[in-house]
């Protein structure tokens, strides 16, 4: 089967400034609210063809996770997207709480 995935940002930005990132260079400027995020596959031409999401795109997940948890519900729910959660990934370099 054809597969077709689409790269979110959970960010505007990134606050984690991993030394090969472009986005961590140019520093941190938001949070994406659920709806922002989802509005990433929603906008999308291409929509009814996706078969995976990956949360790699602009900022760390984790630095956002009450929007990104919400957003995965959704896209996990009979009544949201009802995507499986096989054809989700979350991409993260971890928080350390202190
Ligand atoms: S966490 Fe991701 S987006 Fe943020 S600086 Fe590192 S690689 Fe870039």
């Amino acid at each position: 089967m054809d597969k077709a995935t689409l790269c979110v940002s959970s960010q505007v930005g990134c606050k984690m400034g991993c030394l090969f990132c472009m986005t961590g260079k140019q520093g941190f400027q938001g949070n994406l609210t659920a709806n922002e995020i989802l509005n990433q596959v929603k906008s999308l031409p291409e929509r009814n063809t996706l078969t995976n999401i990956v949360y790699m795109g602009m900022g760390e997940p984790f630095d956002n996770l009450v929007e990104v948890m919400k957003s995965l519900e959704i896209l996990t729910s009979e009544w949201g997207f009802a995507m499986s959660p096989r054809r989700i990934t979350v991409s993260t370099i971890g928080i350390i709480h202190h």
